[in-house]
């Protein structure tokens, strides 16, 4: 066993409260976020540096994450700084434990960023992956309409926003939104809807200029989703009915759209893996992400030219990001630095 990992609990500020609408999601003012350090003992001035967000829905928390990493880490055996070897090293940490999706992401992006500073190499440059990357868009999360509204005027740069609904007041929030804001807009009710209510929102959905509409039903209910989809001509996304990329095969025919995500997967690789598989069936991709830090936002953005809905605003989301080197362009396209690795550094603060 060369390598050698160790872990920082990152405990983080939100700018503005964060609710969505299952109530296991505690975010609201802050988040607990998972940085790992990962060194080689041939390299022993390089540190890969990652990120996995543990997310209790999935069956995650900080101490299953300390509890899962070492056996990962054991799982992927003698790091070999190639393409090939991560490929293999995710295969290996998929088939040692099930789940665990951001125990296995924060492992799985360090020793993308390990590899790329051994070797001098970016990530998109290990994956292979460089064309342009859609823009992000930026999320709002539950609140009064006025509230909403004001965030989404404070928002207007971004090219569209995400609206999580399931609330009490989801047509006024949509309405207060539209009257600040003209670009498109996507929801998210994250499982939070009754079937027959979301059927009789869809006409006023698409009156206000929506573009797509996440989970609106619970993960299992995949007859629900399907049903909705029949009826909707806006493309209905899964997020938490499309964990891993075994999840895809049983949603064609479901939904047009899927939500990828790092932190569900196990990382970069996988990420890569199930967005392109998610292609090859034909579905819409959405690329998104949870709230962390620059760390996890780079590493989506490295496969997001796979997407072709991008919403990576996590870093954006904390009130300070702890790391730099990941930059927002007027376009609101992310742009990574060029920099082997992640190309971020911890600021001193
Ligand atoms: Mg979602």
């Amino acid at each position: 066993m060369t390598l050698a990992v160790s872990h920082e609990i990152l405990r983080l500020a939100l700018r503005d409260p964060f609710r969505i609408a299952r109530a296991d999601h505690d975010a609201g003012h802050s988040v607990t976020t998972v940085i790992v350090e990962l060194r080689d003992e041939r390299h022993p001035d390089v540190v890969g540096v990652g990120e996995g967000y543990p997310d209790r829905f999935y069956g995650e928390t900080v101490e299953t994450m300390e509890a899962v990493m070492p056996l990962l880490l054991d799982a992927v055996g003698e790091l070999e700084p190639t393409p090939d070897w991560l490929a293999a090293a995710g295969r290996r940490m998929a088939a040692a434990i099930a789940h665990h999706g951001g125990a296995k992401c924060a492992i799985d992006i360090a020793l993308h960023d390990l590899v790329g500073k051994i070797t001098g190499r970016p990530i998109s440059d290990l994956l292979g992956l460089s064309e342009p990357i859609p823009p992000t868009d930026f999320t709002l999360g539950l609140d009064e309409p006025v509230v909403v509204a004001e965030r989404a005027r404070r928002a207007r740069r971004f090219p569209a926003l995400k609206i999580k609904l399931g609330g009490r007041s989801d047509l006024a929030t949509l309405e207060a939104v539209r009257s600040v804001y003209d670009g498109p807009l996507r929801v998210d009710a994250n499982t939070g809807w009754q079937p027959n209510d979301a059927v009789a929102l869809l006409p006023d959905l698409e009156r206000l200029g929506v573009e797509l509409i996440e989970q609106p039903f619970p993960a299992h209910r995949l007859d629900q989703l399907r049903w909705l989809q029949e009826r909707s001509a806006l493309p209905i996304v899964a997020d938490e009915s499309a964990v891993t990329i075994e999840d895809l095969d049983g949603l064609v025919g479901v939904v047009a759209g899927v939500n990828v995500k790092l932190a569900k997967c196990g990382g970069v690789g996988p990420a890569r893996l199930m967005l392109e598989r998610a292609r090859d069936l034909g579905f819409r991709r959405f690329l998104g992400c949870m709230e962390e830090t620059s760390v996890a936002i780079a590493a989506s953005a490295a496969v997001a030219s796979l997407a072709d809905w991008v919403d990576l605003d996590g870093n954006l989301l904390i009130a300070a990001d702890p790391f730099d080197g990941l930059v927002l362009d007027d376009a609101c396209r992310w742009v990574l630095s060029g920099e082997p690795g992640l190309g971020l550094t911890r600021r001193a603060d």
